[in-house]
């Protein structure tokens, strides 16, 4: 199991511009990795969360799930292998958490039936897994940023996916949260799934490891190992503020610290 991106180009139809927003991005994220994606705002990295999920289709440039070009995948074949977890989610109907997180078994429900027992008791395991009980009779609508984080992770999970996308799942939780966050991600990918994981945060990628996606302004994305790849010289450009990496031997990893000017 794999997901694989060569070369994939994309322009929004309808910017005057014409702006590349990625520009022949290549990749490959297998079973059991994480490949995290760094980037200024605006660089791209929700457009390449969409189109790696099939919601956008790329210009030219192909994207494989395990060596299946997924032009060849159906919404619902698509869904059975990858989910998608974007940066914001606000909610029209005021479902409980419970029901929202049961819609992420829709891909293995009949288009005119109700989810199934087992699709609660899928649903119930993972709120427990999660530790979000408190939260299942809450309506959506009701709970904070953070809180709805939660719930969309716990709803992309039940739909069982080899690949999961997420789209700056850290960017609104509080620094406890973040952390219990990337180890979430950590698991996943022990229990052999492919996460996809955009941030702001270079040390989030030091300490999740494996690879990362520099993408830039221009649409160009530097991919590579993050112990091979991330260093002072890349994270600078990309930020365009110099920065140090400082060695912490209590954790025994760099950190990324701005230098101020
Ligand atoms: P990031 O997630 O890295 O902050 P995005 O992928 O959201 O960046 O956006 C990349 C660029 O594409 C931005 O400059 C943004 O303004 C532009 N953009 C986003 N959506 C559209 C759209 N529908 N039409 C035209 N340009 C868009
Ligand atoms: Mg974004």
């Amino acid at each position: 199991m794999s997901l694989k991106a060569d070369q994939v180009c994309f322009t929004y139809p309808r910017d005057v511009s014409r702006r590349k927003i990625l520009d022949k991005v290549s990749f490959e994220v297998n079973q059991g990795e994480i490949l995290s994606i760094l980037g200024p705002n605006g660089s791209g990295k929700s457009t390449l969360m969409n189109c790696l999920s099939g919601l956008f289709k790329p210009n030219s440039g192909d994207i494989y799930v395990s060596g299946q070009n997924v032009k060849q995948l159906s919404v619902r074949q698509l869904a059975h292998k990858m989910a998608y977890v974007p940066q914001t989610h606000n909610p029209a109907f005021s479902y409980t958490v419970r029901d929202f997180i049961v819609m992420g078994r829709t891909p293995y429900i009949n288009v005119f039936s109700q989810p199934s027992e087992l699709d609660f008791e899928i649903t119930d395991k993972m709120i427990k897994e999660l530790g979000i009980g408190k939260l299942a009779d809450k309506k959506y609508t009701e709970i904070s940023g953070g809180e709805r984080q939660q719930v969309m992770i716990a709803r992309a999970l039940v739909q069982e996916p080899e690949i999961v996308l997420l789209d700056e799942p850290t960017s609104h939780l509080d620094f406890g949260n973040q952390q219990r966050t990337l180890e979430l991600a950590s698991n996943l990918s022990k229990r052999n799934i492919a996460v996809v994981m955009s941030t702001h945060v270079p040390d989030h990628v030091i300490m999740l490891g494996d690879k990362v996606g520099m993408l830039d302004q221009h649409g160009h994305m530097e991919f590579g190992f993050v112990d091979d790849i991330l260093g002072e010289e890349a994270l600078s450009k990309l930020y365009n503020f110099p920065l140090k990496m400082v060695y912490i031997k209590e954790v025994e990893r760099f950190t990324c610290i701005a230098l101020k000017k």
